[in-house]
Order: structure tokens, then C-alpha cells, then sequence
């Protein structure tokens, strides 16, 4: 028995949820547990395997099999059939998942655990914090808990005190208040405009704000936090929630050093990437605007097009990502009508794209992961939130770090002032505060980063904490 115990190697069972911008993360942090000598089952749905199978034209693959570390990956139904398109009936479909999902999440483990040996018994689980349901599976399989927050702290707190909100009467929150929130515990000053949509009341018959409210009950029984983001950009958040909670920031997990050897080739991304390096190399440098921002399933096509006529206007190089590709509904005869100035592609290397020299700009739509890859290749930002964590990611961008601007300035998105906006961005004299804060952000990340920064003692301590505890639990 002691001997089995010795040999007995601990092994994680982790899922993300269906999103290029938690599939990323997970996939990283995966191969950052398991280059701790940890053994991890990756599951992914069976559709977003399908959809990276197809898209990259290959077929059986295994998403580690280059990583040369214990990984196992496994795929899991959702129940719908491959063909619905969840992202069109995105209400629809993340209800269903927030129902039943649980069910066959929990069968999964079951026969995980049934058909491995003792000494590759599962015995942690990561998942995404916006599931509901993994305290009540661990719980069932007397696994430990963790839970991986792949947005910023700011967002996960203001979630996380969802019900002091409420008490202050911010959730539901009115949608045109304008109030100071000065009581949540480590975030000293935030305007109830900056909050996430899904918190205020235009959302409330929405599936958005029952996930949180189920998710953010179930991660306060987690046994520990992950945070892709990085200590020294929110301290006191940080700070504040680790009085509740082992929390750990460990990003940006895509950064981390060690996982470039270990991380080859891009087959979790969703589609697969043009290559827009020819495009570039005929471009002066910090001439091109990087447009990535959404797809006309979330942008009505006037504001498309309102964006689109801008970019025209200001007459910037750009490379636009339209996810899905340009349809006749985008902008009749706009790839005309661009000629040399523009490349408009449905997907690309974003990493590569911004840290090529001739990119000087990005238009975004704050999307966490987008952030950090900016910051990382030291691009200033415009910013353009949609939904979601993106208007409070925003508030981090522009007013607290000063490394963006607003695309419009509390005005209806029209062409002059995304020129204006753009120009303003594009101008090496009217943006050098910006690039210069930028630089500062990149210096941040990449120390965090370092043997002995931040984030990598965060990590070992987690690792550390984790060992212990299942120590304890054995
Ligand atoms: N991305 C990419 N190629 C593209 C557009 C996006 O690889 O053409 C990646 C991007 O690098 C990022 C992720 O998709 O890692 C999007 O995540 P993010 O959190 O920025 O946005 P989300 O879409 O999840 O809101």
C-alpha cells in the first residue's frame, strides 16, 4: 500500500468552456501543469474538436501529441449535433449547457476514474469558473477543486460580489445609472457605467447573469483560483480576494515561459490562419491597424459598415478579421473599393500579426486574451467592447493603464469619428504616451513571467498548495 501510494502521480481532469478565448488559456495551462510532472486528461467538446479537426484538415489528431508530456485528451457530446451552430444560438445553446451539461460531465469522470489504475487515479479538476457544477462532482469523487479564471481580476471580483451589488442596489443595475461603487473589497473607485453588461437590467431576462450567479456561488466552495492575469496590474483586487480564498494570478498563461517548446503548433484555434506576412512586409513599419473586433452575428451591419467607411477615411493601412469571412451583407463593394490599403481575412496568427513591426494599432474588442497579446507585443489599443467582460476590460485599457482610446467617445459609431479616432491612434506623435505605456505593460508581463517573477512563484506556489492538499486528502 505505501508503495502504491508512493508511485501514485497526481492527475488532472480539465475543461474549458466552447470560446477561442478560454480554449487558449486551458490549453496553455495544461501544458503548464503537466511540465510540473502532473499527468492531465484534457477533454474538449466533441464539436469544437470537430471544428479544429475539420479546419485544419486533420483528422484523429491529438491535440498534445507533439508536447512530449502525460497528457491525455478526450472529447465529450454536448448533446446537439454537430452541425447546430451554437454560436448563432448562443442563448439557446449555453442554457442547455448550464442544465445538462453536468450530467455527462459527470458520467465522464465516473468512467475516468473506473478505467485508470490507482496509481493514475484522477484526483484534481480544473475547470473554467463559469461552469456551475464542479463543486458537486468533486465533491462526488473526492476530488480537489480548481477553478480557472481566464478574464481579468477586476471582472471575476465585481462577479464574485455579486450579492453586495445587489445589497447596494448595482445588481440588477439601473442601465443608464452613473454611481460610484466604493465598496467592493480591493477596487477602491468604479462607475456603475464601466459595469458588465450582463449585471445591469436591459440583460436580466438573459441567460448571462443566471451563469454568474450559479458559477460565482459555486467557486466560492473551490479549493483554489487560477487567474490568467498578473499580480503587479491588479494588486489590491488580487490582494482582497486572497483574504476569502487561495487565489493565484499565473498570466498570461500563453506567455509563460517554458511552454514555447512544448506548445507547437496552433491546433486549438478554431480556423485556420491566413498569412498576412507577404501583405505586411510591403508596409512601413507601425503603418497597419489590426482590426479584429467581432462578426456580423454581433455588430449590426450598419455599425459594420460605419467602421468600415472610417478606416477609408483615415486612410491607414489595416488588416481586418471577419470572422467567418466577408459576406455580400458586410459592405457591397468595399473589397473594391480598398484595393492595396486593406486585407480583410477571416482568421490569422493574431500573436504573429501584432508583433510584426509594421503593425502599429489595434482595434479591438477587448476581449482579455486580446489585451494581453497586445500588451505583450507592445501595441496601443482602440477599443471597442461588445459585450460581456469587454466594456470593464475597457475601463482597465484606457483609464487605468492608458494604453488605448475609446473608437467613440459616448457618441453613436459613426465614419468621422472612427477616422478621427484612428488617425489620432495611428500618429506616432499624437499616440507616444500611449506606446510609451505600453512598453511598461510589456516589461510587467514579461517579468511576471521570469524564473522568480510574480506569476511563476505564484504558479509553484500553487503547485506546492495542490500537492498538500491532496497529501492531505490521501
Ligand atoms: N484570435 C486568433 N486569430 C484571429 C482572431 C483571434 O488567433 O484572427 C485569437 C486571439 O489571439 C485570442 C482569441 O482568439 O487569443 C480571442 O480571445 P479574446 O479573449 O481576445 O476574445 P473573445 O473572442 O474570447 O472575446
Amino acid at each position: 500500500m505505501a508503495s502504491e501510494k508512493m508511485q501514485k502521480r497526481p492527475h488532472a481532469i480539465m475543461i474549458s468552456l466552447h470560446y477561442q478565448g478560454h480554449i487558449t488559456p486551458f490549453v496553455n495551462l495544461a501544458l503548464k501543469i503537466a511540465s510540473k510532472g502532473f499527468s492531465v486528461t484534457f477533454v474538449h467538446n466533441e464539436f469544437v474538436h470537430h471544428t479544429i479537426s475539420k479546419s485544419h484538415n486533420i483528422h484523429q489528431f491529438n491535440l498534445f501529441s507533439e508536447s512530449g508530456l502525460d497528457i491525455r485528451y478526450a472529447t465529450i457530446s454536448d448533446g446537439f449535433p454537430v452541425e447546430f451552430d451554437r454560436f448563432r444560438h448562443g442563448e439557446v445553446y449555453i442554457e442547455s449547457i448550464l442544465r445538462d451539461f453536468s450530467i455527462r460531465f459527470d458520467e465522464f469522470v465516473g468512467k475516468i476514474i473506473e478505467s485508470n489504475p490507482t496509481s493514475l487515479q484522477a484526483t484534481f479538476l480544473v475547470t473554467d469558473t463559469l461552469y456551475s457544477w464542479p463543486e458537486t462532482i468533486a465533491n462526488k469523487y473526492g476530488l480537489v477543486n480548481v477553478s480557472f479564471w481566464t478574464q481579468p481580476a477586476l471582472v471575476f471580483s465585481l462577479d464574485y460580489h455579486f450579492e453586495l451589488l445587489r445589497e447596494n442596489g448595482h445588481f440588477p443595475c439601473k442601465d443608464n445609472m452613473e454611481e460610484e461603487i466604493n465598496y467592493i473589497p480591493g477596487i477602491e473607485s468604479f462607475n456603475t457605467r464601466d459595469l458588465m453588461p450582463y449585471l445591469k437590467e436591459a440583460e436580466m431576462d438573459k441567460v448571462s447573469p443566471k451563469i454568474i450567479i450559479n458559477s460565482f456561488r459555486g467557486v466560492k466552495k473551490a479549493d483554489f483560483i487560477l487567474h490568467n492575469t498578473v499580480y503587479e496590474l491588479e494588486p489590491t483586487t488580487l490582494s482582497a480576494l486572497n483574504k476569502n480564498q487561495p487565489n493565484y494570478a499565473i498570466g498570461p498563461i500563453s506567455f509563460s515561459q517554458n511552454l514555447a517548446k512544448t506548445n507547437p503548433i496552433r491546433s486549438h484555434s478554431f480556423w485556420p490562419d491566413s498569412d498576412c506576412t507577404e501583405w505586411l512586409a510591403s508596409k512601413p513599419p507601425g503603418s497597419v491597424l489590426y482590426v479584429s473586433f467581432g462578426s456580423l452575428v454581433e455588430v449590426s451591419k450598419q455599425v459594420f459598415q460605419e467602421i468600415a467607411l472610417g478606416i477609408l477615411l483615415s486612410e491607414v493601412h489595416f488588416i481586418w478579421v471577419v470572422r467567418g469571412g466577408v459576406t455580400d451583407a458586410f459592405l457591397d463593394g468595399f473589397e473594391d473599393e480598398i484595393k492595396d490599403k486593406g486585407l480583410i481575412i477571416p482568421w490569422c496568427n493574431q500573436i504573429q500579426v501584432l508583433s510584426n513591426p509594421c503593425v502599429g494599432g489595434f482595434l479591438t474588442h477587448c476581449g482579455w486574451n486580446s489585451i494581453q497579446e497586445s500588451m505583450w507585443c507592445e501595441v496601443p489599443m482602440i477599443c471597442y467592447p461588445l459585450a460581456y467582460d469587454q466594456p470593464t476590460n475597457r475601463k482597465l485599457v484606457v483609464d487605468v493603464w492608458k494604453i488605448g482610446i475609446n473608437l467613440s467617445d459616448g457618441v453613436p459609431i459613426n465614419r468621422a469619428c472612427v477616422a478621427q479616432n484612428v488617425r489620432k491612434l495611428m500618429n506616432a506623435s499624437t499616440s507616444e504616451g500611449l506606446r510609451m505605456e505600453a512598453r511598461k505593460m510589456k516589461d510587467i508581463l514579461r517579468d511576471a513571467n521570469k524564473n522568480g517573477g510574480s506569476s511563476d512563484l505564484n504558479f509553484d506556489q500553487f503547485v506546492k498548495d495542490l500537492k498538500a492538499k491532496l497529501h492531505a486528502m490521501d
